[in-house]
């Protein structure tokens, strides 16, 4: 017995550790399923508050006085550029491509106010962003009222790549509805007519609200129209530009 008590007592080791490893290894695998299976409410979370882009760091190396081209940094933007087709109030095609650029600092707050509307379910349709300065000459020509249109020996905020059209899209992609079509010209389309459905004086207040935040400031006659008031950039009339891989200039 006294040979055999050594063995007897290797044996209980090994019985024993080899219960302990195996132990271990269950409680491992019951932790990992839990830690890599999330709950449903987990999930939706996720999908509601999306981590925002930080367009500040993004944006640190472009010069001041770039133009940046929304839909490259946030392809969530809706794009209906009127100007680059007959849809609009001249009938005549006037930019040579439908593409949305902004400078640096006021694409920069755009796209953190689209971050904003599509955690409240919303995105945003442009209808219009930089406009070069011979257009807006075009449109005085069409047009000569400067309650619709910019004069152009003064130069739009378009032709300073800091003012945007745009109304608001609901999650089916449906406008909302802001009282009139896009450069309708009349009373109805003034920002603060009081004299419109409660649904339509809520949709105008939601867009300038969330824009308003971001730098972006209204005008009197056009509920579609905010200009950006953090920075003053020249007039420019260069023109946009179609190559495909142009992303800012
Ligand atoms: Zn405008």
């Amino acid at each position: 017995m006294k040979v055999l008590y050594p063995f007897f007592c290797f044996f209980i080791f090994l019985v024993g550790g080899c219960g302990l490893i195996s132990c271990q290894q269950t409680e491992g695998k019951t932790e990992t399923s839990i830690i890599q299976t999330p709950t449903p409410k987990q999930e939706n979370q996720k999908k509601i508050t999306p981590k925002s882009p930080n367009y500040d760091s993004l944006f640190r190396s472009l010069p001041d006085s770039a133009f940046v081209e929304l839909i490259k940094w946030d392809s969530d933007f809706i794009l209906d550029i009127r100007y680059a087709t007959t849809n609009n109030f001249t009938e005549t095609v006037l930019y040579p491509c439908g593409r949305a650029f902004l400078r640096k600092r006021a694409a920069r707050d755009l796209l953190k106010a689209h971050q904003e509307f599509k955690k409240m379910g919303y995105r945003l349709k442009l209808f219009d962003c930089y406009r070069p300065h011979s257009v807006q000459f075009v449109m005085w020509e069409t047009t000569p009222n400067k309650n619709y249109v910019g004069n152009p020996h003064k130069g739009s905020m378009h032709n300073r790549g800091c003012a945007v059209d745009v109304t608001l899209v609901d999650r089916n992609g449906q406008e909302l509805d802001m009282g009139t079509t896009y450069d309708f010209f009349g009373k109805a389309a003034h920002t603060f007519n009081q004299n419109l459905p409660a649904e339509v004086i809520r949709n105008r207040k939601v867009l300038r609200s969330v824009l308003g935040k971001y730098g972006f400031g209204t005008i009197k006659t056009e509920w579609w129209h905010l200009s950006y008031r953090r920075k003053i950039y020249p007039v420019v009339n260069i023109p946009i530009p179609c190559k495909p891989k142009t992303i800012h200039f």
